[in-house]
Parts: structure tokens; C-alpha cells; sequence
């Protein structure tokens, strides 16, 4: 038999070979009963071709299903999961596990999140959030007062995280404190924020005889280079520059913008961790050795800044000085102990 005798019939989007044999009256009566004509006898001779009286859209069932149960309507069905996702603030994907539905989230992630999840979220009775957004806030935060995200809470509180401070220590913080910074660090209670720093410039050359530069911030970069960064005592490793920094913030900062600027000025420099974990023990931030001349220059630029901003203090303490000096009262009032509105700050 040619294609072409062949009766067929489009269901959806689906292309159907119409099925000999009668549409029984009494299968009508079942199928109107339960919202749905019968179109026709598609496929074979247990199958059917309905349409929905709810939403005048086709769909194929069991003749077995229809006859036992009630057919659900694929495009309803649809539907509704398309609504209660725009409910939701996200879009519907595609059904995923049983209960679950594929989503993308406004970031533009993907996900999976249970249907009725998704009805609270609509409801506003929870909000939605996006694990990789999370962890990516978090790991920013943390840098931005000078921790690192390891992991989780290892007391499993959800609200928690573990962290690693730039003095070493580790320890549990909630999340909320790390957004705000208003905690202290017991292994070093926060000193080094206010004491005195350095941006360092150190240079490996490793196993493989590839050079590579690390830039940072450390209270101590000769204590950190030989106790903390390198894990065999030949290693040829090298402090080549220190930079001092006024406080270990101001540190924290510089070096942050700088590791920004190398990044962007010298996309493929960073090294790639496996070249290098089993001798140099940081995280990230070694960079090939070719670029040492620029680091140099951007040093050389930290260093006028520090030098800069240290030369505009000592003059503002001098125009205060004199100042005081011609308005002796001014000062009394300001060496007077708190006792104005700002008492009990900091
Ligand atoms: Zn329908
Ligand atoms: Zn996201
Ligand atoms: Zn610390």
C-alpha cells in the first residue's frame, strides 16, 4: 500500500494513522461525560483521538483510560504549570521527576523545584532562591571582608556557613553577620584590619620549570611565603616585592583591584590550579611568570596612591593643627568625652 491511502490525521502536533472500526455510541457517552468528544480511532484499536471540551484541544488517551479513569488534557495540563510558574516568577521548562517541575529562574539559571513548592512561592509564602546565585553572593561577601566560603555549616544550622579568614583561622558565621561584617574573627579578633599590611609579589618556579607570580596581602608575606604557601622547603620560591599598606583593610582592598585589573588586562595569565597544587598552597591567583613586569607597574601604582593619600592626611592633621591653634575652644569641645548624640557608637 502506498503512504498516500493511508488515512491520517494531525493530534497536537502529532501525525496519526486513522485506525479502522466503528466509534461506539456508548464510548461517546463516557467520553462527553467526562468532558471530551471522540474524534476518531487513531493508531490502533486501543487508542482514541479526543478533544477537550475545556480548552477545544486534541490529544490522544487509551480507550482503556478513557473507559477506567478520567484523561487528563496534556495542553491543560500545560497550562497550568505554565501559570502557576509565571505565578511564580519563573519560567516553566519542561516536567521533571514526579511533583517536579524544570524551571529557569530570573538570574537565568536553571533548576528543579517541587510543584507545590512553586504554589507557596506564588502564594508569597516563600521566595524562591537560586543556589549558584547564592553561593556566588556569598564567596563575594566573604572576599569583601576578607574570608573565604569553604562549605557549609559543619553543625548543619542552614543559616550558617564555614569560612576561612585571611589570618588563617576557621570558622562558622551566619551569613547574615558576613553580609554586614559585624562579627569578629577569634582567631585574630579582627586585628588585622586596622594594623598595619603589605601587598607581596612572590615568584615559584615550579617542577615543571614554568614560572609563575603570586600577588596578595599578608600581615607578615616572609612568614606567609615560607609557613603557609609553600609545601616543600626546596622549593624555589621567592618573596621579590613588599609594598606596605597602611592597615590590612586598605590592603584587602588593593589587592582585590588588582587582581580585577590582571584579570581583565590578562585573561589566559591565571594558572590553572592543576599545575601547581601540589606545591604552591593557595586557592587560586598565580599567574604565569610573563606578566611580572606588569604587576610590577601596577605595584609601582599602588605605592604613589599609598603615598598620595598618606601625604593628604598629614596635611589635613596639619591644617587641623593650625586650626586648633587659632581656635583653642574648638578643640576642648572635640577632646571632651563622648557625651552627644554619638555616644555609645563604636
Ligand atoms: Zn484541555
Ligand atoms: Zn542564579
Ligand atoms: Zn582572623
Amino acid at each position: 500500500m502506498s503512504r498516500s491511502t493511508i488515512p491520517t490525521m494531525t493530534f497536537g502536533n502529532r501525525r496519526c494513522v486513522i485506525a479502522p472500526g466503528p466509534i461506539h455510541p456508548h464510548w461517546q457517552k463516557i467520553a462527553g461525560d467526562k468532558g471530551f468528544d471522540i474524534i476518531a480511532r487513531i493508531r490502533d484499536r486501543y487508542h482514541l483521538g479526543l478533544r477537550h471540551h475545556a480548552c477545544g484541544r486534541d490529544m490522544i488517551a487509551k480507550l482503556y483510560t478513557l473507559r477506567t479513569a478520567a484523561p487528563l488534557c496534556p495542553h491543560c495540563l500545560s497550562d497550568r504549570r505554565r501559570e502557576l510558574c509565571d505565578g511564580a516568577g519563573v519560567t516553566f521548562i519542561a516536567p521533571a521527576r514526579p511533583h517536579y517541575l524544570r524551571i529557569r529562574l530570573p538570574c537565568g539559571h536553571e533548576a528543579e523545584r517541587q510543584q507545590e513548592f512553586l504554589e507557596r512561592v506564588k502564594a508569597g509564602q516563600t521566595e524562591i532562591r537560586c543556589g549558584p546565585c547564592l553561593e556566588a553572593r556569598l564567596k563575594a561577601e566573604a572576599e569583601e571582608h576578607g574570608w573565604t566560603l569553604i562549605g557549609p555549616d559543619p553543625n548543619g544550622v542552614r543559616s550558617h556557613r564555614l569560612y576561612r579568614h585571611v589570618c588563617g583561622h576557621v570558622q562558622r558565621v551566619a551569613m547574615a553577620n558576613m553580609q554586614t561584617g559585624r562579627f569578629t574573627c577569634h582567631g585574630c579578633a579582627g586585628a588585622w584590619t586596622t594594623d598595619p599590611s603589605h601587598i607581596y609579589l612572590m615568584r615559584f618556579i615550579l617542577r615543571s620549570g614554568r614560572i609563575a607570580v603570586k600577588v596578595g596581602f599578608s600581615r607578615n608575606p616572609w612568614s606567609r611565603l615560607r609557613h603557609q604557601l609553600v609545601t616543600d622547603r626546596d622549593q624555589d620560591a621567592a618573596l621579590i616585592r613588599v609594598v606596605a599598606v597602611p592597615t590590612g583593610h586598605q590592603a584587602l582592598r588593593y589587592e582585590k583591584r588588582l587582581h580585577m585589573t590582571l584579570r581583565t588586562l590578562f585573561p589566559g595569565a591565571e594558572l590553572d590550579r592543576a599545575e601547581f597544587a601540589s606545591e604552591v598552597r593557595v586557592l587560586s591567583e598565580l599567574y604565569c611568570g610573563s606578566i611580572e613586569p606588569e604587576v610590577n607597574a601596577l605595584l609601582d601604582d599602588i605605592e604613589l596612591r599609598i603615598a598620595a593619600l598618606s601625604r593628604r592626611r598629614a596635611k589635613l592633621r596639619r591644617k587641623q593643627a593650625r586650626h586648633d591653634e587659632r581656635h583653642p575652644r574648638n578643640r576642648q569641645r572635640r577632646k571632651r568625652p563622648a557625651g552627644g548624640p554619638q555616644a555609645g557608637r563604636g
